[in-house]
């Protein structure tokens, strides 16, 4: 390769090595002509130029343009993969099997030769050219090959979804590429977005210094028309069938593609659609629609094959629905205003309200015009009766398999119409030809953070406009179309944000900086972010991984005396990122070692992640001894076990009320109990993670329970302190004591529905500082507070004690009589330097 370096030396930038030995591809004709119609055909020359002389390249371009599917095979041809592999990283499992596929299909190469590799999952040999893989996987072979050497060029895809991973990637390339030209041997970095948010790469010169060049693909986009619903109704499912319906029913030929959030509303909208249109093979469709047939394109005439039998995957479908019929009728007998057609694992959305919302918007356009008043479930249902046309249903979504992904390519049997229903993989990852209809319901499925646990879950939450213009211009691709939103024009407006913020600016800083530590990546904070979240709370996330034991200082190898120490991850560190959690409550679970504690600090974790469980006095739950002392949260995890009692004897609604627990917060916790537990089996394979009665905590569980909740709030203890003498006559309890916590001057306050107000305690651990009171009253208060013992500091929170001469008594002993560790040596606790008794 290095044969190749052109030298001219008049010319301050060199050239970069190319390859100059082109590779021959014969391509199928019907291939060839296919992509004449793609628009980046017309830029190949432009392209490959700028590729040559550049190591950074931008290429931006609608959804549909060929970015995917050309650009690697115009390098393919130029060379670059005849002595190291083209590398092509997508954010989404399902664009990573297909796009692999249908390159090696164009070039006439074999699997192996065009491959792609994923979690799990992959076709990689010694014959791979070019390289499909998720972004996760690159980000993997960083960590043992940080050159990247197997590559000349490295295309990240699907930039604009700005996945974590992807965000990582652009960070550490930007690093790599100058590096690898240092050793004389250039690798290219290509990024491909659609046109979104292209200046977080070009305006940011952190990540480079010079902003790479640009090339913008204009598409041909046939006009799409809009159109609102009147009113917004909260069974967006419902409304898609019915819109569906009413296309299929009423509008001309052309595709239909259905947006939803996930797998399991996908099969139900297909079985739905199935039922109500069935295809049957053996009947000849094709006299029904004569008139109407629209003929095919080239690109569906070179894929013109036999489609696979559509009843295939019925079995999967028909258990999929008597799995979720079976839980929505107990759903129902529990809550019996529940919604008929919702789907009982979906946080559906509560906006009944918004029904009155009228549009302002009525599309002028007739033709593609649809009511969606509801007064006509019987004509509908007429319409499905005298409607003899058969609907083509696909299901798409990220996990489906490869050969039924590949479905949505091939055009739908004569006579049929095609209607693919999928989640927001077909947005921007995928193109499905012939689409002319778009029905949107404006949902898509996102990861929401708890800001206090850091505990995750997926919540169906509107999309962005962005995302709504993206998936209208679906319709548009081969002739004008129609896109249908389920939602008003004052949704649009008003709830749906412009574009949400990268995913790497929405997770929470301790879990980014332990997942990149993970990676062995030590400096977070200066790291080349595309967008780079807070850099003072990714300091203090640091300190705080430093404290709980996740993160050692380790002495800067280069001996520059402003280089810092890095702090690397330890093993414990390292098997705490394994936790969906804040790395402080992974750190309690992933030191329950003992069985039998488990399934308590999983629901004591749970209960911690919800806000608001109980209101009222926690009198109605007596506690003595350990268990009283381990204070708020004890009572909420007697509380969490107590209700899944009544829950089991079908009388939770009941207890809730006399025990004034919020119903949804105890339903809510113990889904975070299931999913920790499943997640905890995964890392800790023989893990005893029951959902077992939690009040049976006994005493030495209390006080085992009561370490680790220290171990997890060790940066968070309080000490009490007498805010005055007593005088006589006043009353003794109020105000006499308060306490005072590591990082804040001012005294802070036990809650005063603390069940620790019995105890007062001389140390505390506490999960939050809150400010409560008005103006002149205002006052700190903790929640959550547990008692502890002084001398487990030294043991649990060793960072934050600076103990005396350690050689005379180096190891703090544990009395097994008393349960207490003994430490025989004088020190102080924290900045505040509190003595240690
Ligand atoms: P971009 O990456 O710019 O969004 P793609 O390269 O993914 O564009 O798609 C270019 C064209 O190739 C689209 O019209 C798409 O429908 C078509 N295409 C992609 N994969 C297949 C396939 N497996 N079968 C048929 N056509 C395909
Ligand atoms: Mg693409």
């Amino acid at each position: 390769e290095d044969k190749n370096v052109i030298e001219i030396k008049e010319e301050k930038k060199p050239l970069l090595a190319h390859p100059t030995q082109h590779v021959e591809v014969k391509r199928d004709p019907k291939i060839q002509i296919a992509r004449l119609k793609l628009p980046i055909l017309g830029e190949e020359q432009r392209v490959m130029e700028l590729i040559n002389e550049n190591e950074f390249l931008i290429v931006a371009g609608e959804t549909g343009s060929g970015k995917t599917t050309q650009i690697p095979q115009f390098l393919y041809e130029a060379g670059y993969a005849s002595t190291k592999m083209i590398a092509v990283t997508e954010p989404r499992r399902v664009a990573t099997v297909a796009m692999a596929a249908r390159v090696g299909y164009e070039l006439g190469l074999s699997s192996k030769e065009v491959s792609y590799l994923m979690r799990f999952e992959g076709n990689v040999g010694k014959e791979t050219k070019i390289k499909f893989m998720t972004d996760g996987v690159l980000l993997k072979e960083i960590q043992s090959d940080f050159l990247l050497s197997k590559y000349s060029v490295v295309i990240i895809d699907e930039a604009h979804e700005r996945s974590v991973y992807t965000d990582i990637l652009l960070g550490l390339l930007s690093r790599i590429v100058p590096l690898r030209r240092k050793r004389g041997s250039p690798l290219r970095l290509i990024i491909m977005s659609a046109t979104l948010r292209i200046e977080d790469f070009t305006e940011n010169t952190r990540l480079f210094k010079t902003p790479p060049p640009v090339i913008k693909i204009e598409s041909r986009q046939f006009p799409v028309t809009v159109h609102f619903n009147k009113h917004t109704y909260s069974d967006y499912l419902k409304e898609a069938y019915k819109k569906a319906v009413k296309i299929h029913t009423r509008l001309p030929e052309g595709g239909i593609l259905i947006f939803v959030t996930g797998q399991q509303e996908v099969h139900y909208l297909v079985r739905k659609l199935r039922t109500s249109f069935p295809y049957k093979k053996n009947v000849d469709y094709s006299k029904l629609i004569q008139k109407k047939r629209p003929t095919l394109t080239e690109t569906e005439q070179a894929l013109d094959s036999e489609p696979e039998d559509i009843e295939s995957d019925d079995d999967e479908v028909e258990k999929e629905m008597k799995r979720m019929r079976k839980a929505r009728r107990k759903m129902r007998q529990k809550h019996k205003e529940l919604p008929k057609i919702n789907l009982d694992d979906y946080d559906m959305p509560e906006d009944d309200g918004q029904a009155d919302l009228v549009d302002d918007n009525d599309d002028q356009d007739s033709e593609g015009h649809l009511s969606d008043s509801d007064a006509e479930d019987d004509t509908l249902t007429a319409a499905i009766k005298n409607c003899r046309q058969p609907l083509w249903v696909l299901p798409l979504y990220s996990m489906l398999g490869s050969s039924k992904q590949a479905r949505v390519f091939q055009p739908a049997p004569v006579g049929a119409r095609l209607c693919v229903v999928s989640t927001d993989v077909a947005e921007t990852s995928l193109t499905i030809p012939a689409i002319k209809y778009v029905v949107d319901t404006g949902k898509k499925k996102m990861r929401v953070y708890d800001h206090v646990t850091g505990a995750s879950a997926w919540r169906v939450v509107w999309t962005s406009q962005a995302s709504a213009e993206q998936r209208s211009g679906r319709a548009g691709r081969t002739a004008p179309g129609h896109a249908y939103r389920l939602y008003s024009s004052a949704v649009f407006q008003h709830d749906c944000v412009e574009q949400y913020p990268p995913d790497i600016c929405r997770r929470p800083p301790d879990h980014l900086t332990l997942t990149m530590k993970c990676m062995g990546i030590d400096k977070v904070v200066n790291f080349p972010f595309p967008t780079a979240p807070d850099r003072m709370q990714l300091r203090l996330a640091e300190q705080r991984l430093e404290v709980l034991g996740l993160l050692e200082r380790h002495q800067s190898k280069a001996k520059r005396s402003d280089d810092e120490d890095v702090l690397k991850v330890t093993a414990l560190g390292r098997a705490v990122s394994a936790f969906p959690l804040l790395p402080r409550y992974g750190k309690l679970l992933a030191l329950s070692h003992q069985p039998a504690l488990l399934p308590y600090s999983v629901a004591l974790v749970a209960a911690l992640s919800v806000p608001e469980v109980m209101s009222g006095k926690p009198d109605s739950w007596p506690a003595t001894g350990h268990l009283l002392l381990l204070g708020d949260p004890g009572v909420l995890l007697r509380a969490v076990g107590a209700a899944e009692h009544a829950h089991l004897k079908g009388e939770e609604e009941l207890f809730c009320a006399k025990y004034g627990l919020r119903e949804k917060a105890v339903e809510e916790i113990r889904k975070l109990r299931k999913q920790l537990s499943s997640e905890i089996k995964l890392c800790v394979p023989n893990a005893v993670t029951s959902l077992g009665d939690a009040r049976a905590v006994d005493d030495s569980q209390a006080r085992l329970l009561r370490q680790l909740v220290l171990t997890a709030l060790g940066d968070q203890v309080a000490t009490k302190i007498q805010l005055h003498e007593v005088k006589e006559g006043e009353d003794k309890r109020k105000y006499k004591y308060a306490y005072h916590c590591a990082n804040m001057e001012e005294p802070v306050h036990l809650h005063s529905e603390s069940i620790l107000r019995k105890v007062i305690p001389e140390w505390v651990v506490y999960q939050e500082l809150y400010e409560t009171g008005s103006e002149e009253r205002r006052k700190m208060v903790m929640r959550h507070v547990t008692a502890i013992e002084p001398e487990w500091l030294p043991v649990y929170v060793p960072k934050l004690c600076n103990l005396g001469d350690p050689l005379s008594d180096p190891e703090p002993r544990y009395d097994a009589a008393s349960g207490r560790v003994k430490c025989h040596f004088k020190g102080t606790f924290g900045k505040a330097g509190w003595e240690l008794p």
